[in-house]
Parts: C-alpha cells; sequence; structure tokens
C-alpha cells in the first residue's frame, strides 16, 4: 500500500490498490495520448460516452463558439436557443409520443428526474401509486434515487439503509416466462417499471432479446404502469439502432439520456415525458410544479455540443458506419466463440463482450484490476467487469485498430484464462 500523492480521489478506485495513475493530456477520435506521450486506444469510449470519436471538429467547434456567445444561464423563467434545438430536434427523433424534455446533467440525475416524474404523475392521479419495478442486475446510476432502483451488491451496501424498496423481476433468461410472470403479478399498483432496454451495462454487459423488452411493455400498458427506459448507455446507437427501444417496436412513457447526448463530449442529459405525464403536472395550483432543477441544467456550452451532435446524426452516415462496426465486431468474435476460455460470447450492435474463466470469478476478484493493467500495458483501454471483457468503441475505429483490441484480449486468456468454468 502507498500513499497516493494526488488529493484527487477518483470515481470507482481503490487508491490503496492503485499506483499513481497516468496523466491523458490529448484525445483525437479513438487514441489517447499521455503526459509522458504514451499512445492509448480507447476501446471503451472513455466509459461509454464518446460516440464519433475523440474531437469530433464540428462539436468542438460548436462549443468553441457558445462560449463566445453565452457561457451559462439560469433555466428557470428563462430559455435559450441551443437548449430549444436540442429538446424540438429530439422530440422528432425520439420514439412516438415523447413530447417534452427536461435538461440535467448526468445519466444518474436523469434517472431521478424519471422517477420523480413517475411519482409527480401518480400523485395527481385518483388512486396515487408509489411502488418501482425493476430488474435484477439493473445499473441506473450512483446517486441514491437511482442506486435504490439498482441491483444491490457491494457497491451500495454501506448506503442500504437509506434505498427504498424495489420490486426486483428476475433478469429475462431465454424465454424469460419468470421474468414476465413476476412483472403480471407485480405490475398491478405499481407507479412505474425502470429498465437498460436490451443491454444491461455495468450488471455485466448482459443482453436480452426485443421480443421480451416488447412483452414487458405490453404487460405494462396493461396495467397503467409507466414504463421508464434508461437509454444512458444505450441510446445514440450503441445497440444498432438510435435507440435501444426502436428495435422492440416500443415507445417508453420516460426515456433517460445522457452519455452520448453530446456525443459524449460535455456532461449533459435529458429526460422524455409524454402529454400525460407533462399534464400532471401542468395546472395553475403551484404545488404540482415538477420541483427539480440543478445549476448547471441545459447549461448552453454543453446544449450546443448536443446540437452539433444531432446535426451530425443527421449530415453523416452514422447509421451505416454503426452497422458495418457491429459486422466488425462480429468478424472479430469469431476466433472467440469456440474458444473454450471463454462463455458467454455475445454481441448487441456495436457493443461485444465474453467472460473469460479465470479461477476466481466476480466483480471483485482481483483479475479485473489485472487485466485492465495488462491491456494498459500493451497501449488498450479496456476495464473489464470483473471476469467480463467488453469492446465497446467509438464508431470512428478502423479494423486495423480492432485487431488490435482483440490481440491483446487473446494474448490475455493465454496468460489469465483457465479451461475449467
Ligand atoms: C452510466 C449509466 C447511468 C449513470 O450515468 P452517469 O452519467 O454516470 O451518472 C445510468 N444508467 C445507465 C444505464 C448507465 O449506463
Amino acid at each position: 500500500m502507498t500513499t497516493p500523492k494526488s488529493p484527487v480521489w477518483h470515481p470507482f478506485t481503490q487508491h490503496a490498490l492503485t499506483p499513481d495513475m497516468p496523466l491523458v493530456a490529448t484525445g483525437e477520435g479513438a487514441w489517447l495520448q499521455t503526459q509522458g506521450g504514451d499512445r492509448l486506444l480507447d476501446a471503451i469510449s472513455s466509459w461509454w460516452v464518446i460516440t464519433h470519436g475523440h474531437r469530433h471538429p464540428r462539436i468542438v467547434a460548436a462549443a468553441k463558439a457558445q462560449l463566445d456567445q453565452l457561457d451559462q444561464v439560469i433555466f428557470a423563467g428563462y430559455s435559450h436557443q441551443p437548449a430549444e434545438d436540442v429538446a424540438r430536434e429530439l422530440v422528432r427523433i425520439a420514439p412516438p409520443g415523447l413530447a417534452h424534455v427536461f435538461y440535467s446533467d448526468s445519466g444518474s440525475t436523469a434517472v431521478e428526474v424519471g422517477l420523480k416524474m413517475a411519482l409527480g404523475y401518480w400523485r395527481a392521479q385518483a388512486k396515487p401509486r408509489h411502488r418501482i419495478l425493476a430488474l435484477e442486475h439493473a445499473y441506473h446510476g450512483d446517486t441514491i434515487g437511482a442506486m435504490a432502483a439498482g441491483a444491490r451488491g457491494v457497491f451500495n451496501a454501506a448506503y442500504e439503509p437509506l434505498l427504498f424498496d424495489v420490486e426486483r423481476l428476475p433478469f429475462p433468461q431465454g424465454a424469460a416466462a419468470d421474468t414476465l410472470a413476476a412483472l403480471e403479478k407485480l405490475a398491478p399498483d405499481a407507479a412505474a417499471l425502470i429498465v437498460e432496454p436490451l443491454l444491461l451495462g455495468a450488471g455485466g454487459m448482459l443482453t436480452y432479446p426485443a421480443e421480451i423488452l416488447a412483452a414487458m411493455k405490453r404487460i405494462c400498458e396493461k396495467h397503467g404502469v409507466l414504463f421508464i427506459a434508461d437509454e444512458v448507455l444505450t441510446g445514440f446507437g450503441r445497440t444498432g439502432s438510435l435507440f435501444a427501444c426502436e428495435q422492440a417496436g416500443i415507445a417508453p412513457d420516460i426515456l433517460c439520456l445522457a452519455k452520448g447526448l453530446s456525443g459524449g463530449v460535455l456532461p449533459l442529459a435529458a429526460t422524455l415525458a409524454t402529454e400525460e405525464i407533462f399534464a400532471a403536472h401542468f395546472s395553475t395550483d403551484r404545488s404540482r410544479t415538477f420541483f427539480h432543477s440543478s445549476s448547471f441544467t441545459a447549461n448552453p456550452v454543453a446544449c450546443a455540443a448536443a446540437r452539433a451532435n444531432l446535426e451530425i446524426w443527421k449530415s453523416e452516415p452514422v447509421t451505416d458506419r454503426i452497422k458495418a462496426l457491429g459486422l466488425l465486431q462480429e468478424e472479430r468474435l469469431a476466433a472467440f466463440r469456440h474458444d473454450r476460455r471463454f462463455s458467454q460470447v455475445r454481441r448487441i450492435g456495436t457493443v461485444t463482450a465474453l467472460d473469460l474463466k479465470v479461477p476466481d470469478r466476480g466483480y471483485l476478484a482481483g483479475v479485473g484490476p489485472d487485466l485492465a493493467r495488462f491491456f494498459a500495458g500493451r497501449g488498450i483501454l479496456l476495464r473489464p467487469l470483473g471476469n467480463t471483457i467488453y469492446v465497446l468503441p467509438p464508431y470512428c475505429v478502423i479494423p486495423s485498430e480492432l485487431d488490435l483490441v482483440y490481440d491483446v484480449i487473446a494474448a490475455a486468456a493465454a496468460k489469465f484464462g483457465s479451461l475449467q468454468a
């Protein structure tokens, strides 16, 4: 154990086990470079946020231009053009029925806002409801409410006494009969179901089919349960479509967006809601106001970056890029599908994941950090979730760069893998 030299306290970092960290100085496309001059291929999009690559010129230019106009302004009683433009475009591209956009600044707050909107909606009904349903292995962020909706475990054990009760559906396996039966049972008188559509990220990059998502939505509709789609990770192309909900042909009542909303360049989040949910807060009675704000709600520079991102989606062949990246990823995975040192070799859209068989498993098993160090030492930024290695690259990544990534994964299997399940 060595005492860190820096006063900085890093996220999800056990400082007693982490030596001093490299200082990253620059980023471009899929690459980062440290102050010491080492190059790192960013194979996890800098924690799932960067979509088009680091410093896309149009996003950088938009943010710079906005800084010359207006840096920050109170967003209660005042608005600004970038926020208006982004909201209009989000309503246009989001699944049908989502008509109102509430800004905040992180995925966790987008989720908090979604949960509060759901409760606000129910408070205005004749028969209020408050119970929240969520999936096993879910992750919705690290603030108290978002943690409550997420799976319980080592990450939040210390805060357990503060977390509100959530009813949990088993993770959908196979035909997901258990999940759907549990939902049927719990749905009557539940306020809302919150789900990560198709891909559970921090829970282990677990995937489930679009039909199950659609079935969950149908059951919620039948029982009047609000459906909250947490697309903080899956939004903006990761699963192969702009939003994962599209693949199930569903429109949620509440949609949470963050990470890729600004192309991953600046912190910005949005929670979209239906007319009914907005209407439940629309009243000359001030006590029905939606009481939520954060200082930087709809920061103009972040909104300008998001507006540039949405223009990129309109004017560049992003959808084709994502399709091509999915195919490239699938090709690279082929070599691992029959490798008995791996299990659960999987892909959804642009994201791949595979579980390395190691003697010691689970998030706290030392293998996660050991693997991350191994990869970093070879110039690849990957951060496995326990023994789950995943590749979540920015869409600008090229085939030769993906080869570098999968070569180090193969090398890691040779060093750390075992044939025992
Ligand atoms: C990352 C993530 C969040 C939290 O977003 P932050 O911006 O880190 O607060 C919420 N939900 C999902 C599905 C995520 O992947």
